[in-house]
């Protein structure tokens, strides 16, 4: 028997709750129960030493009433296709709370990339999307990078699809998938987005309290795309980060790290392990470290009700998805402490990765003021629509996300009616 996934089940629970809290009817709820497709490959890969292995992918494609399926792809030994419905879920009500015109969707490989050579992983990647051939597309469902994944991977996806599209429109192919290098086709600014966009969240918290950031302190855990850059603009901030971790451990600080030092060291490392400043803690003791901002920019179910009993942090802002976990969002609320769920803390990826298919779409180059103006601005109304949603129902963050979402989408299907 394998074991029920607490994630997966987190989520759907979520939705019926958010469900339930805005009267959707029971079809809403049951359509956003399961994805619309769940797809599973297997390809065999050459390694560097000759032999050949068989590595599993996956895409889930949950709902594209707004638009095409949209989402990262995972590359990681655990993943799992029960996490993957759980984060195409969220990508669809990110996208419906974000009002961006894309539904959701997530996938990957399981394979653990820090030990696959560079080669290696660019055959893993073109093989793997030549195993998804027709069932990724421009205007149906459209990758970008999660975990273990990069602007690298998202190009040679970009470039296997094109070459097997077909010459005629080979052009127009290019926005199969967001998140590329600026040099072949992205876009300014979506490499910092989402860690721009957890930071425009923690202003709004700090703005509508009228406290200063200057001097606060932070506690990072996953020092990835997403954490090193919310570690680079909160230290421009005055925003000391005072505790980081990884999946070889944890640091703390008390005089603060050099984020950019610490970002080029995990460049080369791959990983903070043996990083000359501060002192090696366990995972006990970073959790327990006294900070005013919590950063879990890692995996889902970091913090569960033991680590959430040991926290001496005023805000949590979920960079991660599905990093808190049930009990331990009911130990949070309990004792007041703050938390920006996921959907809305890193919705600063999807959005500008729904810029970079714009520009493509539309042969335009915006520069970083225009992404960066744009993505502010749309990060801020957003925070306002959950917190005031959240003042006026009594609603935590979490709720008014998960309701303002699950509402978008019922409004469309009202309108629109289940064909046939
Ligand atoms: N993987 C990111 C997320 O979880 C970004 C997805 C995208 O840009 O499509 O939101």
């Amino acid at each position: 028997m394998t074991e029920p996934n607490v994630f997966l089940a987190s989520i759907r629970q979520q939705m019926d709750r958010a469900a339930t809290l805005a009267h959707v009817p029971d079809h809403v709820r049951a359509i956003l129960a399961e994805p619309k497709n769940e797809l599973i490959v297997h390809f065999p890969v050459r390694m560097d030493d000759g032999s050949f292995r068989l590595f599993k992918g996956y895409r889930i494609q949950h709902n594209n009433l707004l638009g095409p399926y949209k989402g990262g792809l995972r590359f990681h030994q655990d993943t799992r296709l029960d996490d993957l419905k759980a984060l195409s879920a969220q990508m669809t009500l990110k996208c419906a709370l974000m009002n961006i015109p894309f539904g959701g969707a997530k996938g990957g490989v399981k394979c653990d990339p820090s030990s696959l050579s560079s080669d290696e992983l660019m055959r893993v990647t073109r093989r793997f999307t030549h195993a998804l051939g027709a069932n990724i597309g421009p205007e149906y469902d459209i990758p970008a990078p999660d975990v273990g994944t990069d602007a690298q991977v998202m190009v040679w996806i970009m470039d296997t699809y094109m070459n097997t599209a077909g010459y005629s429109g080979r052009n127009a192919q290019q926005r199969v998938v967001t998140g590329k290098s600026v040099e072949c086709g992205g876009t300014e600014g979506r490499a910092q987005a989402t860690g721009k966009g957890v930071v425009h969240c923690i202003t709004e918290w700090a703005r509508e309290r009228g406290i200063a950031l200057e001097g606060k302190t932070a506690l990072v855990q996953g020092y990835g795309k997403v954490g090193s850059h919310t570690a680079l603009i909160l230290s421009k901030l005055g925003v000391s980060v005072v505790g980081v971790g990884d999946h070889t451990g944890y640091r703390l600080n008390p005089e603060g790290f050099n984020a950019h030092r610490m970002a080029e060291y995990v460049k080369k490392n791959r990983s903070i392990e043996g990083y000359p400043a501060g002192e090696a803690c366990s995972r006990a003791d970073f959790f327990a470290q006294e900070a005013d901002i919590l950063v879990p920019a890692a995996l889902q179910n970091q913090i569960g009700a033991g680590e959430a009993k040991t926290l001496k942090v005023k805000l949590i802002v979920e960079g991660a998805n599905g990093p808190v976990m049930p009990d331990g969002d009911a130990v949070l609320q309990e004792r007041g402490i703050d938390v920006v769920p996921d959907l809305l803390a890193n919705a600063g990826g999807v959005t500008v990765s729904y810029y970079e298919w714009v520009q493509n779409g539309r042969q335009e180059i915006w520069d970083s003021e225009k992404v960066e103006g744009r993505l502010e601005r749309s990060m801020k109304r957003a925070y306002q629509r959950v917190a005031e949603r959240a003042r006026e129902q009594g609603f935590s963050m979490r709720e008014a996300a998960n309701v303002l979402a699950v509402e978008r989408l019922a409004r469309v299907y009202a309108e629109r009616m289940i064909f046939p």
